[in-house]
Order: structure tokens, then sequence, then C-alpha cells
């Protein structure tokens, strides 16, 4: 039998992962099972160790499992303890080890594949949950200038920033104040709010004409964002369908210990999203 890998979250049904690691199996050879299992909460440690004692042996994790996942780990890699969140599991000996591949697979999606360069860029994160822990630390690294972080609970946001620990260059602020924070470089959407309602308002004085957008989303939770940025004039527009892709070859070569091709997957899921989004 294969060697068993699965993702955990809850919904499932729609994941794009068990699709991209079957892709990267077939391209580098390796024969592995990969598939979605949807579970609650309450109910994601006792799973977790059932698909353990089935022979899994890596995992990855999304929403809203990422902060409970990682105080399940014996080990954490660096950039999961400092993301406070974790999307990928590896079994060892002494149980999970866990690590978080966001905030990487975001800025290698950024850089290589859409050539951006993301240094010294006034940026706006919005949201604060698990996939924002994952790239705040990742966009301090890659050379941002000053991060703004607001989220609809301001708590999450204050303490996110904190836990950036650099406060000349991070801060947060209310949402409410998002009309008086001027214009940024960059404005990342890592919010879900495309996944429950088809609008999305900000205020337009926060984009430029030199201005890159990016949300995390894709498919049809990312539409409401980037329309908001095309209308507010804003310079580049990218989904989250690139980092998903690269998050997903990170998580792929820490198990395997190699490094898949994620070109031609991007390239055949984008031509599948541009179907659907025909189709009618
Ligand atoms: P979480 O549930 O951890 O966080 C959700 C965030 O959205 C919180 O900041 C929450 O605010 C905010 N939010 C939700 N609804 C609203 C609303 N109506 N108004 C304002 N804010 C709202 O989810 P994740 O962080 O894991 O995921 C966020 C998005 O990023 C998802 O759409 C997910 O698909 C995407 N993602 C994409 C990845 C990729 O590889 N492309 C990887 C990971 C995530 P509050 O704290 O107040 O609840």
């Amino acid at each position: 039998m294969a060697p068993r890998y699965a993702v955990f979250g809850h919904p499932i049904a729609h994941s794009l992962s068990p699709q991209i690691h079957a892709a990267f199996g077939r391209q580098t050879g390796i024969a592995l099972e990969y598939t979605a299992i949807d579970v609650s909460i309450d109910d994601f440690h006792a799973a977790l160790e059932a698909f353990a004692a089935g022979g899994g042996r890596g995992a990855n994790v999304t929403l809203p499992h990422k902060q409970l996942a990682l105080v399940l780990c014996e080990h954490l890699s660096e950039r999961a303890q400092r993301a406070g969140a974790v999307n990928t599991l590896v079994r060892t000996e002494a149980g999970w080890d866990g690590d978080n591949t966001d905030g990487a697979g975001f800025v290698r999606d950024l850089t290589e594949r859409h050539g951006l360069d993301l240094r010294s860029r006034r940026t706006l994160l919005l949201g604060a949950g698990g996939a924002a822990h994952g790239v705040a630390p990742a966009l301090i690294d890659a050379g941002i200038g000053e991060l703004t972080i607001i989220n609809r609970t301001p708590d999450k946001a204050d303490a996110l920033s904190d836990a950036l620990g650099q406060p000349g260059r991070v801060h947060s602020r209310y949402w409410s104040d998002l009309g008086n924070q001027g214009a940024f470089d960059f404005i990342i959407n890592a919010t879900s709010i495309g996944r429950e309602s088809t609008s999305f308002s900000l205020p337009y004085s926060l984009a430029t004409p030199r201005t890159l957008a990016v949300d995390l989303s894709y498919g049809e939770a990312a539409i409401p964002f980037m329309a908001w940025a095309r209308s507010a004039g804003c310079h580049t527009v990218v989904d989250g369908l690139g980092m998903l892709v690269e998050q997903a070859a990170e998580s792929f070569e820490r198990w395997h210990g190699v490094r898949p091709d994620t070109r031609p997957v991007y390239e055949q899921l984008l031509r599948k999203s541009d179907m659907l989004a025909t189709a009618d």
C-alpha cells in the first residue's frame, strides 16, 4: 500500500490539495495516497491519532485547525513557532513535527512566479487568522516596509502585531480607521470574507496605480476582493492559487525530500478554473 497523506479541515470537500499532491507524485515518480479528511474541531485530535495509527506519515492542516495543530506537536519548526500556526505535519517516532509552509509559498509565488519585488512596500494586511499568521513573518523576512494589520476582532490584530516583535515597523489599527491610513503599496486580503459574502468594501484611498493587491483566497471566494482592487485602480491583482500550489510544494519537499516543478500543476489548475468561470 502507498504511504498515506491527507489534508484535515472543515469544510474540506472542495480542497484542491489531493489533486495537487497526486500530480506532484506522478511528476516525481513517488507513490502516495493523499485524501481529504473532514473533521470538526472537537474530533480533530482523535482523527489525527487514528490517521497515524493507520499508517499516516504526513498531513496538511487547514481552516479551522491550524492553531490547534500547533499544540498537538512534539516539535515545531522555527517558522511554525513564529507563525503560531501549523499547516504541515510530519510523523516521527516521537509524534508530530509541525511546520508552516504558507509564508514561504506566498512569497515564492509573488517573487518567482509573478516576478514582483516586495521590498520596502508599505503593506496592509487584512485579517489575523491562521493564514495571516503564516504570511506575516515571511513578509517581514521578504523586506517589506511598514506593516499595518487590521482585523474584525481587534485583539487578534494586536496579538499578531505584538508577536512579530517589531514595534517600529508593525502596528495594528481598527477596521473603522481604515480611511485615515493613507495609501499602501501592497494590500493583502487574508480574511475569509469572500467565502461568506459577494461584496467587499474598502476605501479607494487605500490604493494607488502602483498598488499590488493579493487575495489569499482563490476561485469564487477571491472575486469580491479582486473586483474591489481592480475598481480601486490597483496596478497588479493576484489571487491565492499560486500560493496554494507553492505551499503544497514546500510540504511535499518536507515529506519526500524532492521539490516538484510547480509550473505545470499551477497552469493546469488555472486552465480548469478558467474553464469553470466560462462554463455558464
Ligand atoms: P481563519 O478562520 O483562521 O481566519 C479568518 C479571518 O477572516 C479572520 O481574520 C476573521 O476575522 C476574518 N473574517 C471572517 N469573516 C469576516 C467578515 N465577515 N468580516 C471581516 N473579517 C472576517 O481562516 P484562515 O486565516 O485560515 O484563511 C483565510 C483565507 O485565506 C481563507 O479564505 C482561506 O481559503 C485562504 N487561504 C489560502 C491559502 C492558500 O494557499 N492560497 C492558505 C491558507 C488560507 P475574526 O478574527 O474577527 O474572526
